[in-house]
C-alpha cells in the first residue's frame, strides 16, 4: 500500500498551479483566441517524432514504422508542398531586414517572395498523422549497438531545419544538452567540425551518452567533435568570428513542462529568481552565439516557451546590443519553412519576429519558437 503525502510537506500551492496562473494572464493577451485551445493541447499528451538515425542499420526501422502508418515529415514536405504553396494566414512577418542596432523592420505583408530554402534530405522524422496520437515503442540496437531512432517533440528538429547546414560547415551548438538537436544535426552528415558546449556537467554527461548510443566511434573523433561543459555566455572570449552555423537552443520557461510536471519545476518558489534572470540569461547566450559566428555565417535562437519576453524581445535586445558592438545583422525570414510544414504543424501567426510552433489537438507538437539571424559583419 502507497502512504498518502503528509499535506504538510506537499507545496502549499503547486508549481504547475503558478506556471498556468501565469500563463493564462500572459498568453491570453499574446495568443488572443488561440490560447484556450492552446492551452489544451498543452495540458494533453504530447506528440512525438522519431528522429531516424542515419548511422545505424536504419532501413527495416523506417519499412516498420511507414507500415505503422508513421510519415517522414521532412521528406513529404519537399515531395507534396512546393515552396509557393499558400501557408498560414500572417498580416505581415520579418523579411530579410537588415538590423544593425535598430529595431526590425515588418515587411508589409507576406509577398511569398522569400528565397528558396534547402532542407537536408538526410534528416528524417518520421511522425504519426495529423489527429493519430499512437505512442512510439521504445528504439532497439542494431548489430553495433547504435539505437535506430531518438525520440523527441518534432518540432525540435526545426532549428536544426533552419539553421540550413552545408556541406562542409563548422557549427557550434552553444546549449547542447541532451542532445535531441545535436543529433538531427549530425544527421546531416555534412558538418566538418560539431562544437557541443553546455554548462551543466551531469547534463554534458547524458549528451556524451546520447553521442555514444547514436554515432559511431570514428565520427567522435577530436578532429570532428569536441564537447565541453563551459558557460556560454562566455564564448567569444576564446573563440570569436568562427562558425558557419550557431544553434542557440536557451534554457527557458519550459511551457509544457511547468504546466504538467511538479518535479523541477521553474515556476516553483525556490526557483523564482532564476526564471526572473532568464531573459536576461537568454540575451547572454545569443549575444555569444552571435559573436561566435564569422561574418556570413547565421544563428538560429529558439526556445520552447510561448513567451514574448523570452522570445521576440530576447532576440531584439540582443540586435540592439551587437549593434552598439558594431555587428550588423539580418533578420532571415522562416516563412519558406513555415510554408513547407503547415501541413504537419500549427504555427502562430502575426509574430513580429521569428516563427512559433503552437499545440494544437490533432498535432500536438511545441511550443517551440525560433529566429535566424544572419550577420553581415
Ligand atoms: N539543445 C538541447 C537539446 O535539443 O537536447 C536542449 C537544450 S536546453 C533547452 C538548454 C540547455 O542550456 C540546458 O541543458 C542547460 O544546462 C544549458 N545551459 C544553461 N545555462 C547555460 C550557459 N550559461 N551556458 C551554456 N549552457 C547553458
Amino acid at each position: 500500500r502507497v502512504k498518502t503525502k503528509w499535506a504538510t510537506s506537499l507545496p502549499r500551492y503547486p508549481a504547475t498551479n503558478m506556471a498556468l496562473q501565469n500563463f493564462d494572464a500572459t498568453y491570453s493577451l499574446q495568443l488572443g483566441r488561440l490560447w484556450p485551445s492552446v492551452r489544451c493541447s498543452l495540458l494533453s499528451e504530447r506528440k512525438y517524432g522519431a528522429l531516424i538515425n542515419n548511422f545505424s542499420d536504419h532501413q527495416d526501422v523506417v519499412s516498420d514504422l511507414q507500415d505503422n502508418g508513421c510519415l517522414d515529415f521532412v521528406s513529404a514536405t519537399q515531395r507534396e508542398a512546393p515552396i509557393s504553396s499558400v501557408g498560414p494566414e500572417r498580416g505581415g512577418g520579418e523579411s530579410e531586414d537588415t538590423a544593425g542596432g535598430g529595431e526590425p523592420q515588418e515587411s508589409p505583408g507576406d509577398t511569398g517572395e522569400d528565397p528558396p530554402l534547402s532542407l537536408s534530405p538526410n534528416i528524417k522524422c518520421l511522425v504519426f498523422p495529423c489527429g493519430d496520437i499512437t505512442r512510439f515503442k521504445p528504439s532497439r540496437p542494431d548489430g553495433h549497438r547504435l539505437l535506430g531512432y531518438y525520440l523527441l517533440d518534432a518540432a525540435s528538429v526545426l532549428p536544426c531545419l533552419a539553421l540550413d547546414v552545408q556541406e562542409g560547415h563548422s557549427v557550434l551548438d552553444l546549449c547542447a544538452a541532451p542532445g535531441g538537436k545535436t543529433l538531427a544535426l549530425l544527421q546531416t552528415q555534412a558538418i566538418r567540425f560539431l562544437s557541443l558546449n553546455d554548462s551543466s556537467v551531469s547534463r554534458t554527461s547524458r549528451l556524451t551518452r546520447v553521442l555514444h548510443a547514436y554515432v559511431p566511434k570514428h565520427l567522435l573523433a577530436a578532429d570532428r567533435l569536441r564537447v565541453t561543459s563551459l558557460d556560454g555566455r562566455h564564448w567569444a572570449e576564446f573563440e570569436g568570428n568562427t562558425y558557419d552555423r550557431v544553434l542557440v537552443d536557451v534554457p527557458c520557461s519550459t511551457d509544457r513542462h511547468s504546466a504538467t510536471e511538479e518535479d523541477n519545476n521553474i515556476f516553483s518558489k525556490i526557483r523564482t529568481g532564476e526564471r526572473r534572470r532568464l531573459p536576461q540569461l537568454q540575451m547572454d547566450l545569443l549575444l555569444a552565439g552571435i559573436k561566435a559566428v564569422r561574418p556570413g555565417g547565421e544563428v538560429v535562437y529558439s526556445t520552447c516557451t510561448f513567451s514574448q519576453l523570452q522570445n521576440q524581445y530576447v532576440v531584439q535586445q540582443a540586435l540592439h546590443l551587437a549593434g552598439q558592438e558594431g555587428i550588423q545583422l539580418q533578420v532571415v525570414s522562416l516563412q519558406p519553412l513555415v510554408r513547407m510544414l503547415s501541413g504537419t504543424f500549427h504555427f502562430a501567426p502575426d509574430l513580429l519576429l521569428g516563427e512559433m510552433v503552437v499545440p494544437h489537438l490533432t498535432a500536438n507538437f511545441g511550443p517551440i519558437y525560433m529566429c535566424k539571424l544572419r550577420r553581415l559583419c
